[in-house]
């Protein structure tokens, strides 16, 4: 009923030569064995265009890492979801640890962004997740409860909307939640979007993020409440990340 969606976030790396090298490699197999999990590329957003290009003729969509509030103005060096459909993204990412630490992106900012990729037509992925203090706190569920509360915006809809649960301390460290952990916010999440959109819960994809590699794919992929997984550094392997595909169901 929920078809897997498996997302590289290819952060900022990646120049024209190298994109095109991974998606022609990614092509290549998802032709030799068609993937059963829906396959997106987050790439840098100067890379969209050329590599979509060259991945016309196989399933791999493509997303964007970020969007501003707003759909086009004066804001110098940003770019809009629009801009981001325009050049063929069908979602983007927002409200990424990385961007919520390193820009200040509280949970209001991250909720208008996911408004603003709805009103371009694109799908948000909205990332929530604790930090270890806050873990080591007790605290994980109340705080990823927070986040999804105060970060998805009023037209939310399991159609537009995907949750991505990336605890931060496991984003980019080699350390991953383990399976009951994940399988405890997961389960938490649904409860909740059932509580806030009734009758939706179990269409809304909830993907786990932090670490996730060919290894241990499988094991996270295959609990009942996650949908799909966003993947960091293990994305820009292309077998790395074929073999996590793999890993997931239809
Ligand atoms: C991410 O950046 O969303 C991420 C999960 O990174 P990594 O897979 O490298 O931990």
């Amino acid at each position: 009923m929920r078809r897997h969606l498996i997302a590289g976030n290819w952060k900022m790396n990646g120049l024209k030569v190298d994109g095109i090298d991974r998606v022609e490699r990614l092509a290549a197999m998802a032709e030799a064995s068609p993937p059963a999990a829906e396959v997106l590329l987050c790439p840098p957003a100067t890379l969209v265009a050329v590599l979509r290009e060259g991945a016309k003729e196989s399933p791999i969509v493509f997303g964007g890492q970020d969007c501003h509030i707003r759909q086009n103005g004066a804001f110098t060096g940003d770019i809009s979801a629009a801009m981001l459909a325009d050049i063929g993204c069908s979602y983007v990412i927002v409200g990424h640890s990385e961007r919520r630490r390193d820009h200040g992106e509280d949970d209001q900012i991250v909720a208008a962004k996911a408004a603003a990729a709805h009103d371009a037509g694109l799908t948000a992925i909205v990332c929530v997740g604790e930090s270890k203090a806050e873990r080591d706190a007790g605290r994980a569920l109340d705080v990823v409860a927070g986040q999804v509360r105060a970060s998805l915006p009023g037209g939310a809809n399991a159609a537009n909307t995907v949750i991505a649960y990336e605890p931060v301390w496991a984003i980019g460290t080699g350390d991953t939640a383990t399976p009951g952990d994940v399988a405890q916010i997961h389960r938490m999440i649904r409860d909740l979007l059932e509580e806030m959109a009734p009758g939706q819960s179990q269409r809304f994809r909830i993907l786990y993020g932090g670490s996730v590699n060919a290894s241990n794919a499988a094991e996270l992929l295959a609990l009942a409440d996650v949908d799909g997984a966003l993947v960091g550094g293990a994305s820009l392997d292309p077998d790395g990340f074929a073999a996590i595909v793999a890993a997931a169901a239809p």
